[in-house]
């Protein structure tokens, strides 16, 4: 669900012109060599036309406002019209329900438990708390350039949503993007990132393998860029995984990937995550990757 996000302490026009700038720049790099500019796409500029003004988002996501965090019209900007879920990991009050939280929910062809506690850097900082603060962030960054943003929590109090319904809440808001941020809990020698796109299963993935493959490929060109983190060395190839194992994948019919901004066990890679001021760089990324996404549409 969605909440207003605390106003931030860098410039709000800033950020956003920083977007704009960049993804003018990715238009250009996408226009191929000796391609007449009026038969590519992308090298209009990406503005959405008035007709994309009646989307999903309309006048607002399921339980969303029709405005800006900055108290602006949500519906300015070069992602105007779309809408993004964005999926803070785990929660905060997990650890105090195991009953509720190991109930087993659908996760595609099997079942799998509702949610987990997720991990901790080794001073403490829990993942459901990072994974909220960097949500929020992102969030804002969005809003900013014009998008609609639901959440999947409303806050780091609670308990779930179970993996199902998170997935469901991308569904019912039509995302054209979904991304659950996590962090690892890897071998405390490993570091680094790493995307999850869903693999085929069939009768689930079918119709977002593909597009989660963009998605997948936009966030992690971006965040190898912009967060300062490489791609893990200890799991994945390259920072891309491919996986059939979760429901938060296998429960989406919208294009979904999972972002493992990091391994908390490392110590390189939790030094940055408790650090607020990576945490608006890590934030800046991760808007710019999915913008970018959502600007080849
Ligand atoms: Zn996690």
């Amino acid at each position: 669900m969605p909440v207003s996000a605390p106003p931030g302490p860098r410039s709000r026009a800033t950020r956003a012109l920083s977007l704009a700038s960049s993804l003018l720049i990715l238009t250009a790099a996408c226009s191929a060599p000796g391609t007449p500019s009026a038969a590519d796409p992308t090298a209009a500029p990406p503005l959405p036309g008035p007709e994309d003004g009646a989307g999903p988002s309309g006048g607002g996501a399921p339980g969303g406002d029709a405005r800006g965090s900055d108290g602006g019209p949500a519906d300015e900007g070069p992602l105007r019209a779309r809408v993004v879920v964005i999926d803070p990991g785990h929660n905060g009050g997990n650890a105090s329900a195991p009953d509720e939280i190991s109930e087993t929910v659908p996760a595609g062809p099997n079942e799998k438990a509702c949610d987990t506690v997720g991990a901790e850097t080794a001073s403490g900082y829990a993942e459901h708390e990072f994974n909220w603060d960097l949500s929020v962030l992102v969030k804002e960054r969005l809003e900013e350039d014009g998008a609609t943003v639901v959440l999947t929590r409303e806050d780091n109090e609670g308990v779930g949503p179970c993996i199902d319904e998170r997935a469901g809440i991308g569904n019912d808001a039509e995302a054209d993007a979904a991304v659950s941020l996590h962090a690892d809990g890897g071998p405390e020698s490993g570091r680094g990132f790493h995307v999850i796109m869903p693999g085929g299963v069939s009768g689930f993935t079918d119709d977002i393998v593909e597009p989660s493959r963009l998605l997948a490929e936009d966030l992690h060109r971006a965040y190898l860029e912009g967060s300062g983190v490489p791609h893990a060395d200890y799991l994945a190839d390259e920072g891309l995984d491919e996986r059939t194992d979760l429901g938060g994948l296998n429960m989406s019919d919208v294009p979904k990937v999972f972002l493992e901004t990091g391994n908390m066990r490392n110590a390189e890679d939790a030094a940055l995550m408790e650090d607020p001021e990576w945490r608006e760089r890590a934030a800046d990324a991760i808007a710019r990757g999915l913008a970018d996404y959502l600007m080849r549409r």
